[in-house]
């Protein structure tokens, strides 16, 4: 790793949720490294989604804080503000499993509109931005399609498209190709791997254990609201320490 990629550019500094009496999230804390992937795997109900979701604030944490570059996000984490929640929604792109595109609109006016919501660009320049993202992510001929006309897969890139439309530092991935065929998630693995190749930071939950084992710089196992285990992905998936990694991913590999 060169100095750039040593340097902190998210930290998550024990992040707790509690919904109600269930503790879902029991202090998480997390360094992501400048230009770092990190793979986030897990049972279903550990609470990935959760933790994604507080990274950029979808979710409330109950308590803990985010640091980006040093600097910490909220004044008071309990407390965010409005512009700082925007300014944090810009620099911390995220992409769901359902791709949420306005069905109504253009391939292009969706990614469009999303900077001109984050103040980000608008107008002729906004657009400029939409139409080289989509050639990066191989659509350059959907512009003006709407997104029904598009496949599950040209949607999920269409949405990374829109994501990083806004410029992010970090971009989070939660179980981006779970909801596709597996011939039609290469296409979107593919841009995330090239995404990965730019030096883009990312922390991408997914049960893709290829991807994760080619592209991750780490991986962690997220269960019950803990970390239970993390490493390079070749230690953690050829010789797991805990037990409980080692039934995970034989119960995921034997799918
Ligand atoms: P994962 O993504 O790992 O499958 P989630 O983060 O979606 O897990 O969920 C973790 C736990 O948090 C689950 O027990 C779930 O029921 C609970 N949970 C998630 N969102 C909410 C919510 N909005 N209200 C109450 N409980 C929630
Ligand atoms: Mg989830």
């Amino acid at each position: 790793m060169d100095d750039a990629q040593n340097q902190v550019l998210l930290r998550a500094d024990n992040i707790q949720k509690t919904y109600g009496e269930n503790e879902v999230l029991k202090g998480l804390s997390l360094d992501v490294h400048s230009g770092e992937v990190i793979a986030l795997i897990g049972p279903s109900g550990a609470g990935k989604s959760t933790f994604l979701r507080c990274l950029n604030y979808l979710e409330r944490p109950t308590n803990g804080q985010l640091i980006l570059n040093g600097q910490p996000v909220f004044k008071d984490p309990l407390n965010p503000t409005k512009e700082e929640l925007i300014q944090l929604r810009r620099r911390v792109g995220m992409v769901f499993q359902s791709f949420n595109l306005f069905p109504h609109l253009s391939v292009l006016k969706n990614i469009v509109l999303a900077q001109k919501l984050n103040g980000k660009r608008s107008g002729p320049e906004a657009e400029v931005v939409a139409r080289n993202l989509l050639e990066k992510v191989g659509l350059p001929d959907k512009a003006d399609a709407k997104p029904s006309e598009c496949s599950g897969g040209q949607q999920q890139r269409i949405a990374i498209a829109r994501a990083l439309a806004l410029d992010p530092e970090v971009m989070l991935f939660d179980e981006p190709t779970s909801a596709l065929d597996p011939e039609i998630a290469d296409g979107v693995l593919k841009v995330m791997r090239d995404l990965a190749d730019t030096g883009m930071t990312m922390i991408v939950v997914t049960h893709e254990m290829k991807f994760a084992e080619r592209v991750a710089d780490r991986v962690m196992l997220l269960d019950r609201g803990l970390i239970l285990e993390e490493g390079p992905p070749e230690q953690l998936f050829k010789n797991p320490k805990e037990e409980r990694t080692k039934s995970f991913l034989q119960a995921v590999l034997n799918r």
